[in-house]
């Protein structure tokens, strides 16, 4: 399947598909409260079928990997190493994947991006490598995957942007 390439990438950056869909659950039981974490899997991997959100990936893993090995030109190897909280291209970046689910997806990922949840978080905090797209990307899979439940999900009709960010 076509979701294999990515789901390796992620893989080899320490992400795993599990990691994804305990975020995706995080974000979608309090309005789903049946919901499974296998369920959150299979989202994840619709989202990652996208050819789009391959496209992204390939580019922001390139980018971090690229990075490591000191081979991007300045001033944007410095930018990457210091992680400058302005450069704000990872966020864009990632956004490409939110955007096919519209405003839930939104506003998940600017909460994910604030409250940095499960793997989001480690990978934040990590000494080691650079993953200066890596956490947007999982962001935006993990948002995107969750609106996606969403959207499928006919019982609940609250799904306003304040809901989604509250609890
Ligand atoms: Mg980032």
């Amino acid at each position: 399947m076509s979701n294999q390439l990515a789901l390796q990438m992620l893989a080899k950056r320490g992400v795993t598909l599990n990691d994804i869909a305990e975020i995706v659950l995080t974000l979608q039981l309090p309005y789903n409260n049946a919901l499974t974490k296998e369920e959150c899997a299979e989202s994840v991997l619709a989202v990652l079928n996208k050819r789009e959100v391959q496209f992204t990936l390939y580019t922001g893993i390139a980018l971090d990997e690229l990075a490591e090995r000191r081979l991007l030109p300045q001033p944007l190897q410095e930018i990457m190493e210091h992680d400058e909280p302005l450069y704000g291209v990872d966020e864009t970046l990632a956004l490409g994947i939110v955007h096919v689910y519209g405003m839930i997806g939104l506003t998940s990922f600017g909460y994910l991006d604030k409250q940095k949840i499960g793997i989001i978080r480690d990978l934040n905090n990590q000494e080691q490598g650079i993953h200066v797209f890596l956490d947007d990307l999982v962001c935006g899979l993990a948002a995107a995957a969750s609106a996606r439940i969403a959207h499928q999900n006919k019982n609940v009709t609250d799904y306003a942007p304040e809901t989604a960010q509250g609890n």
